[in-house]
Order: C-alpha cells, then sequence, then structure tokens
C-alpha cells in the first residue's frame, strides 16, 4: 500500500506533466471510485485546469483552477499520464482526458481507491479530510503536547493508533514499523502508557524516516510498486520491516498481528 513518501513521489512525478492541463473529459469506468455522485462529478470537474497538485497524508490533492479533487490510492491505486491510447486494460476506472491528446488513467486492481471534488472552502471542513491527523512533512513545528494528549487518550496497542491516520497522518504498515523500532517501542504497548518523552520520539522518528523515504521515492516491496516509472529505494534502509534479525542487538525479530497486520519489531530493544 503507498504510505506517504510514495503518494509524494506520485506527486511530485505528476505535477511535471499535468500542471496547467485542462480537462476536456473524464470518463469514469467503475463507478465505485468516485465517492459521490458521478455525474455531479464530471460536471464539477470537466473544463477546469489543474493548477497544482497538493498531498496531505497519503492524499492527493488536484488543485483546480476552482475546486479540488482528492485521490486516495489506497492499496492498489496508480496513475499513468499517458496519449490517449496509451493504455487499456480491464483495471483502469477513470480516465482524465487533456486538451493536448494526452490522458491521465487511474489504474486500480482492488479497486479500493477513492476520487471526490470538493470546493475550496470545504477541503479540510468535511471528510475526508476533515478529522485527519498533523502530516509530519507539513507540519512545520509539531505540537508535541498536543500529540501525547491524543495518543495517550487511547488504550489500544500505539501501532493501531499510529495507522489510524487521525493523530498522526502518513504512517502506514511499513512505516510506522520503522518508527517505533527507531522510538525503540514495542508496538504492542498500550497508547495510555506512553510517556512525553516516547511521542516524542515516535513524532521525531516519522519525520526523519518519512524525510529520508521521500528522499529515496519511497519504499519498493511486494505490496508496493509504484506506477510513472520511479522504483522506490528506501527499502534498502528498512530496519524490521520484513527483516528477520535486529540490527542492533542481532536477536531474531518478532513478526505477529496487531489488529490484522503483520508487525515486525525487536522485543529486546522496543520496550
Ligand atoms: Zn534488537
Amino acid at each position: 500500500m503507498p504510505e506517504l513518501p510514495e503518494v509524494e513521489t506520485v506527486r511530485r512525478v505528476l505535477i511535471k506533466d499535468l500542471v496547467n492541463l485542462k480537462i476536456t473529459d473524464v470518463i469514469i469506468k467503475y463507478d465505485g471510485i468516485i465517492d459521490m455522485d458521478n455525474d455531479l462529478f464530471k460536471s464539477s470537474v470537466i473544463g477546469k485546469t489543474i493548477k497544482n497538485i497538493d498531498r496531505y497524508g497519503k492524499y492527493l490533492i488536484f488543485n483546480l483552477n476552482e475546486g479540488n479533487i482528492i485521490s486516495h490510492l489506497r492499496m492498489e491505486g496508480k496513475y499513468f499520464y499517458l496519449p490517449n491510447d496509451g493504455i487499456d486494460n480491464k483495471h483502469i476506472h477513470v480516465i482524465y482526458k487533456f486538451d493536448n491528446g494526452y490522458s491521465l488513467f487511474y489504474q486500480d486492481v482492488r479497486k479500493f481507491g477513492k476520487m471526490i471534488y470538493k470546493e475550496n472552502n470545504e477541503l479540510f471542513s468535511t471528510n475526508p479530510l476533515k478529522n485527519i491527523g498533523i502530516d509530519p512533512i507539513l507540519t512545520k513545528k509539531i505540537d508535541y503536547r498536543l500529540i501525547y494528549d491524543k495518543i495517550v487518550s487511547r488504550n489500544v496497542a500505539i501501532k493501531t493508533t499510529l495507522l489510524d491516520q487521525s493523530i498522526i497522518t502518513g504512517l502506514g504498515n511499513i512505516y510506522v514499523d520503522e518508527v517505533l523500532f527507531e522510538a525503540k517501542i514495542n508496538p504492542h504497548r498500550p497508547s495510555n502508557s506512553m510517556s512525553f518523552e516516547d511521542v516524542k520520539h515516535i513524532c521525531d522518528a516519522s519525520v526523519e524516516i518519512l524525510s529520508k523515504a521521500i528522499e529515496y521515492k519511497g519504499t519498493t516491496i511486494r505490496s508496493y510498486t509504484s506506477s510513472l516509472g520511479v522504483e522506490g529505494q528506501y527499502q534498502q534502509f528498512l530496519k524490521v520491516h520484513t527483516k528477520k534479525i535486529c540490527s542492533i542487538c542481532k536477536s531474531t525479530l518478532n513478526c505477529d498481528k496487531i489488529n490484522g497486520r503483520t508487525t515486525y519489531y525487536c522485543e529486546n530493544c522496543e520496550r
């Protein structure tokens, strides 16, 4: 599943091609991708021009000359920018046509991805961005106290809290494991057992790891390969996720499930 660094990588590639292109048509082949009335989505988007592409957490935000398209890739969503006849397969569900003979194709094997149109004034005041947590990369100065108060109000495993996106957004299964390893915190520990220092370590590790992963264009592992010809290289820096031996103490890493998600950690180093 693409996490923050992979989505940021997609954003950086798409922005080079799409800015100032006018959307002349939208073809929706599978209506479940569009998280609103399909005709309203089309009438809101057709005729508008892409002015910028933004990102918040794992959401891409296509800023139009008026309004925005919010896109979440979920498990398998991928974009391809190609000539109008550039790609055709049963997993292409949405096609944006432009006035230059090219199209943006949205492919999604699992069909879990979502797109929705939002006016500027409702972008962050309505779902899906309404109750989203801080983006560790976009937030200039993290309010540790605020994050601490939110984390200790939960009694579920810290890994579950970090995956739910409403306190810190952008971390998924891979990077939560890496962040907790860096912060030396056992992923099973209840959120309400975190000290202020623990929370500070989690926030700082999130910034550090996500920044480095963006620099290396994300992680390419079995669960996620990018489109757009960009292969992420951060997999070479993963310390626990998919690994067998702890790089610090050399003991065998634990691999079990937390809330159904495969979790790697070192019982010895992460307390
Ligand atoms: Zn260890």
